[in-house]
């Protein structure tokens, strides 16, 4: 359905994540556009005002932060465990692995004490490609972010959606957890964790350091929770690409262990900054361009 991009976009941006969140992904080059290499437009532009989703059969086409999707489906505004927020930014569409993975993780979520389900926040645009605001990846339909704020009713208007906010978990700059953390969030974490559908789980550090700290035997899920900046207000799941999807693009496999060594690094950086390595910034990336996504995604953005 179509929906206009407001400026209410601009001011309810407080949940989305960073822009950075997906420094960890990795970008292969051998999809790389070549019939499309004289298609210079800037993709947000093109992807951003596409109202609907592709025909077609459903396909997550490219990498986290350089593709798009076909045969997107939209995740019910309104469900029994969830509520799809800020409607006007129209990114509740998703891989069909996506839409059952909210479902069947909003399910458990209504099952912890305080807890209706969740508060779902964004997916992918209905055709994915990049973003004209927030977030450089979600864009295959296979990423969404989570609220922190436990939901106590699911009967939400379409303007609460837009002006009710999530709430923070973190104290220290993300070094810990404050007091609105809960066993109910570690539990949700845990079982998205334990989803073999989920790649990864970014969240701020010091919920992982706490995680690491309560854990109760097997740890193995512990690897798929990732720290990363922000990702206080919400926390961002990442599925693996469907099986039998060959234009999608996982990300290079998660280091060994339990990553908890790492988390405490983190938390020990924030608290101790070190000093600059004297490396010179990264020259600024200026936006994607059609010919920076694999080919495909000229012929989903037009049909
Ligand atoms: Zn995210």
């Amino acid at each position: 359905m179509v929906r206009t991009l407001g400026a209410l976009c601009v001011l309810l941006a407080l949940t989305a994540c960073k822009a950075n969140d997906t420094a960890q992904t990795t970008t292969s080059t051998s999809v790389m556009s070549s019939q499309s290499s004289n298609d210079t437009r800037v993709a947000k532009e093109v992807f951003g005002h596409i109202p609907t989703p592709s025909n077609g059969a459903s396909e997550a086409i490219g990498s986290y932060a350089r593709g798009c999707q076909s045969g997107a489906m939209e995740l019910p505004e309104n469900g029994q465990t969830w509520q799809a927020m800020r409607l006007s930014r129209n990114r509740n569409w998703g891989q069909p692995q996506l839409v059952s993975f909210v479902e069947d993780l909003s399910a458990f979520a209504a099952t912890q004490p305080g807890w209706d389900g969740l508060y779902i926040g964004d997916m992918s645009q209905p055709r994915g490609g990049p973003m004209l605001t927030g977030h450089a990846s979600h864009q295959i339909g296979l990423d969404v972010d989570i609220w922190m704020l436990p939901p106590s009713r699911l009967d939400l208007s379409e303007a609460e959606r837009e002006s009710l906010s999530s709430i923070t978990m973190q104290r220290a700059n993300g070094a810990y957890t404050n007091n609105d953390w809960s066993p109910q969030h570690e539990a949700i974490l845990r079982r998205a964790a334990e989803d073999p559908r989920v790649a990864r789980i970014f969240v701020f550090a010091g919920a992982k350091f706490e995680m690491c700290k309560n854990a109760a035997g097997n740890r193995d899920w512990l690897r798929k929770i990732r720290p990363w900046w922000g990702h206080h207000y919400h926390f961002h799941v990442r599925l693996n690409c469907p099986a039998g999807d060959e234009s999608c693009q996982d990300q290079a496999p998660i280091p060994a262990g339990d990553g908890c060594e790492d988390a405490e690094k983190w938390v020990n950086d924030i608290l101790n900054p070190p000093p600059p390595s004297g490396q010179p910034p990264a020259p600024p990336r200026g936006p994607l361009r059609m010919n920076d996504l694999p080919d495909q995604c000229a012929a989903v953005a037009g049909r």
